[in-house]
């Protein structure tokens, strides 16, 4: 048989090992859709797709083997007087709508006013992937990327906005593209307060782009 298994070179093992660890109704779940698509799964160039696919959606929904919480457990509490916004802006994500298992696609803008625990920047984009790597609905995604950050850093403010496309609008249905959906959860003092609010939204150029 020719070797099918050119994508896959960053995995040593051939693609029947691999499948091995695969349930065979998760294999045949897939083989089944190929048939609904209207193709034949046993052709050569679908045969390792069942394989290809049930070890891609452990990549797409990574998120329900984490508890993202769990990324903001290890803060610094030495900040040096710093009382001013942390932003992390443009943080590029890939989720998957739970309607129609399509991909989303955009970034998302955390920002906190910290009372005195910060955290590592980096571990914010891990709390924004913990949560994306599920099946969503986007304003479910940013009001859980906002309480993950409320509850684990006790800030005095939680600004998250998250702007996405979804390819069940542009590759499907009424077929828009470019269609970006913007949607946010303000907590705290940007919430309450007008200026501050207006402040982190102008730090996140939402708007201006
Ligand atoms: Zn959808």
């Amino acid at each position: 048989m020719a070797d099918y298994h050119t994508h896959d070179d960053d995995e040593p093992l051939t693609g029947e090992d691999r499948d091995a660890a695969i349930p065979a109704d998760v294999l045949e779940a897939v083989r089944t859709l190929i048939r609904w698509a209207g193709d034949d799964p046993t052709r050569e160039g679908l045969i390792d797709t069942p394989g290809r696919v049930a070890r891609a959606y452990k990549e797409y929904f990574k998120g329900y083997s984490e508890n993202p919480l769990h990324h903001l457990t290890r803060t610094f509490d030495e900040v040096g007087g710093y009382d001013e916004i942390v932003l992390l802006r443009d943080i590029r994500f890939q989720s998957h709508c739970e309607h129609h298992m399509a991909p989303i696609i955009g970034k998302v803008h955390i920002a906190y006013l910290p009372t005195t625990r910060v955290v590592g920047i980096s571990k914010l984009a891990r709390v924004a992937m913990g949560y994306a790597k599920r099946l969503q609905v986007q304003e479910r995604l940013t009001a859980e990327i906002a309480d993950a950050i409320q509850e684990g850093l006790h800030p005095r403010g939680v600004a998250v906005v998250v702007e996405a496309t979804h390819a069940c609008m542009s590759a499907r249905g009424v077929l828009t593209s470019g269609v970006t959906m913007t949607t946010s959860r303000m907590m705290g003092v940007f919430r309450e307060d007008d200026r501050s609010r207006k402040e982190v939204l102008a730090l996140m150029k939402i708007g201006s782009n």
